[in-house]
């Protein structure tokens, strides 16, 4: 299954100058995989005069690898799934690289669940309770699918409030555990406080797949992030990275954005992108000048920012919290950009909320 994740694994934030030079310039705040995805379709596009401000001395974001008595143990996010209607690039992306790693799925899931007094669960007991999860899985996906329909009304509820409508809510404690396999183990969250409409049906499995790929890799799952940096990194190449810089400061205006640095460093550019989770940004370790407007109307005011929030990585609305979302959103705001610069509508996202 694939793992647990935060919930606000990505948010972008663009800024753009009306006007670009000839050579646009562009800031990318954050080495992560949103960060470089995005650089590395910028780039591709033939925007090259980027530079990347990564805070941490070191490029992957949450995607981390720690090594744990002579082994390689995953911090951040250690699955991607494959077998689904849609094809999930990070497949492609682990072929490139020979990413060693192997399925790993709940369906040894009876050996690894014990009663509080100790010993295993009888292995019939557990399938049982299993079946009753996914059975009640599927009663959300709908649910969730028949609210959606309702375009007028923006009606959501806790995927608790679904579980209690199907009418078989997990009680006891062997139920419980099995729904934090089913739930809070993806979401990072308790489902009392979970959307439904955000994450059933979950769109990892139902188009990525079923096929969890657990990374087992001594070079860590960040070996991704290296290898699609290594394509902008390279010899020759203008594109910058600078490591410990933490931006403090973004000034924006129609005619450019102003970053400073912790350290009391000072980087112009056209555009930025801000590729730090939501958890940094609402910790307002970065102050914005101005301040960001929160609104659509107050977005629609200024017509040379374009913005890019979400609860979560907002504009993944299928793969908030994974790694292929933070993927494919870096490229999709990096296309965004590319049309702004190209001069063909700035129009940004509607769903602003920090
Ligand atoms: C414990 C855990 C388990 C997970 N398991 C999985 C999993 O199994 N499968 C899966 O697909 N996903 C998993 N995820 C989620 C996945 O890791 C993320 O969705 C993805 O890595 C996010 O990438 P990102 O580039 O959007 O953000 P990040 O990886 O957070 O990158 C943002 C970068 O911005 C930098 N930054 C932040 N603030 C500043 C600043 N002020 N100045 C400069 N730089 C800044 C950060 O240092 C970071 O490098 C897991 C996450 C966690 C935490």
């Amino acid at each position: 299954m694939a793992a647990m994740s935060l919930i606000s694994l990505f948010v972008t934030l663009l800024f753009s100058a009306a006007k670009a030079a000839q050579s646009p310039s562009v800031i990318v705040v954050g080495a992560g995989m949103s960060g470089i995805s995005a650089a590395k379709t910028l780039y591709e596009a033939g925007i090259k005069d980027i530079l990347i401000l990564e805070a941490s001395s070191r490029i992957g974001g949450r995607m981390l690898k720690a090594d744990f008595s002579g082994y390689t143990v995953e911090m951040g996010a250690n699955w991607y799934n494959s077998g689904g209607p849609v094809a999930n690039p990070l497949v492609d992306l682990a072929k490139k690289v020979n990413l060693k790693s192997y399925i790993n799925d709940y369906s040894n899931i009876a050996e690894n669940t014990y009663k509080q007094e100790g010993g295993l669960y009888p292995k019939k007991d557990v399938e049982k309770v299993d079946e009753v999860a996914t059975a009640r899985d599927e009663y959300c996906s709908n649910f969730s699918k028949m609210l959606s329909r309702n375009k007028k009304k923006d009606v959501d509820v806790s995927i608790l409030a679904s579980q209690r409508l199907y009418g078989r809510p997990p009680l006891t404690p062997l139920e419980m555990v099995i729904d934090f396999y089913h739930n809070d183990y993806e979401d990072a969250e308790p489902p009392k406080v979970t959307s439904l409409k955000h994450t059933y049906p979950r769109a990892q499995f139902e188009e990525h797949g079923e096929y969890p790929h657990f990374v087992m890799d001594p070079r860590g799952f960040e070996v991704l992030v290296q290898y699609l940096a290594s394509q902008i990194l390279k010899k020759g190449s203008p594109v910058q990275l600078k490591l410990k810089k933490v931006a403090r400061e973004i000034a924006y205006s129609k005619s450019g954005v102003t970053i400073k640095t912790e350290d009391g460093s000072t980087y112009s550019a056209n555009y930025v992108i801000v590729s730090a989770s939501v958890g940094v940004l609402q910790s307002d370790l970065i102050q914005f000048k101005p301040t960001l407007p929160v609104d659509t109307n107050l977005f629609q005011s200024f017509p040379f920012a374009e913005l890019h929030f979400g609860c979560g990585e907002h504009n993944s609305n299928k793969f908030l919290g994974y790694v292929d979302g933070a993927y494919l959103e870096g490229i999709a705001t990096a296309n965004d950009l590319i049309k702004c610069i190209k001069g063909k509508g700035c129009k940004g996202d509607k769903n602003m909320e920090v």
